[in-house]
């Protein structure tokens, strides 16, 4: 892995995601693969923009007095991050809202923390800051946060915020892609971040080890749907901003894997059987060319459904 092949998160190899998102032993491989990294700013209206550099994607409410952000992917990142953001306003960054604990979206909190700004998360992402975190699908710990890497307010069902005219609601979802997850509303803007519970054009990763369900990222894409209109703008955890109409379809294919698997599950079929039988064989096309593969995306799946139905 040299420097000048480093693209965005979706098209990063898979030695080099779980490097990026999991192994402390990998500062340096995630210092030299940063290094070409360049954030783009896409404005979104109403004083919103997405930032788009390596990891997870951050939101910007870039106000007057003020500014909000929504993730902040890697530490190498955050002087990158913050002169994107000295190009919308020359407010300081007072907010830093965590959608999730994963290190491709909280990475930069530290660097945040010191210039000042406050981070804010639902309350079992700060839990599971607090300690080691082990994720199953990696196969990796990931250390816990330092002190000024950790959320200091947190919330159990919501959270909003009144700045510069604009309210921007936190809002948790129980159980989804962790179990300690935010979906990020900025009302007078009419756009909606909603972390790693969408991944647009791509199948998921779900993290079961972290208290994620199938079901729970169905019941976040429902509750976004119905606080939605065919003009929101939707920006995922990862992949370009998305409609409502293409929330509405992730939804349809998170239900229709879910359908296919649980009638294989019931059925008797095991794992493999399972996986053999390609249950997304319907949505690969539209789903299966990021960088959760079809059968990886199953096995989740299968998991998943073989815990919700065991006694
Ligand atoms: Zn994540």
């Amino acid at each position: 892995m040299t420097a000048h092949r480093l693209a965005p998160y979706s098209t990063l190899s898979r030695f080099a995601l779980l490097a990026l998102l999991t192994s402390a032993g990998a500062a340096t491989l995630r210092a030299q693969t940063l290094d070409t990294v360049r954030i783009r700013t896409t404005d979104l209206g109403g004083s919103v923009y997405l930032l788009h550099g390596a990891g997870g994607n951050v939101g910007v409410f870039a106000g007057s007095s003020a500014v909000l952000l929504v993730d902040d992917q890697f530490a190498p990142l955050a002087d990158r991050i913050l002169a994107a953001v000295g190009e919308l306003t020359d407010a300081p960054v007072r907010y830093v809202i965590n959608t999730h604990w994963h290190p491709d979206h909280v990475g930069g909190n530290a660097p945040m923390t010191r210039i000042g700004a406050t981070l804010i998360s639902q309350a079992g992402t700060a839990r599971r800051m607090a300690t080691p975190q082990y994720t199953e699908f990696f196969g990796r710990t990931t250390p816990a946060a330092t002190n000024d890497a950790r959320p200091a307010v947190t919330f159990v069902d919501s959270i909003s915020i009144r700045l510069d005219g604009e309210t921007i609601t936190a809002f948790h979802v129980d159980s989804a892609h962790t179990d300690g997850d935010a979906v990020v509303r900025f009302a007078r803007a009419n756009v909606v971040q909603m972390g790693d519970l969408y991944f647009s054009a791509q199948y998921p990763f779900i993290d079961l080890s972290s208290g994620g369900t199938v079901e729970g990222m169905i019941r976040a894409a429902d509750m976004v749907l119905a606080l939605s209109d065919p003009a929101t703008r939707i920006i995922p955890g990862h992949g370009p901003v998305a409609t409502r109409a293409q929330l509405a379809a992730y939804r349809a294919m998170l239900a229709g894997v879910q359908d296919s698997v649980a009638r294989l599950v019931a059925g008797g079929a095991n794992l493999d059987t399972v996986v053999a039988a390609r249950p997304a064989k319907a949505f690969d096309a539209a789903w299966g060319n990021g960088w959760m593969k079809s059968d990886q995306f199953i096995r989740i799946v299968y998991q998943d459904q073989v815990r919700q139905t065991s006694p």
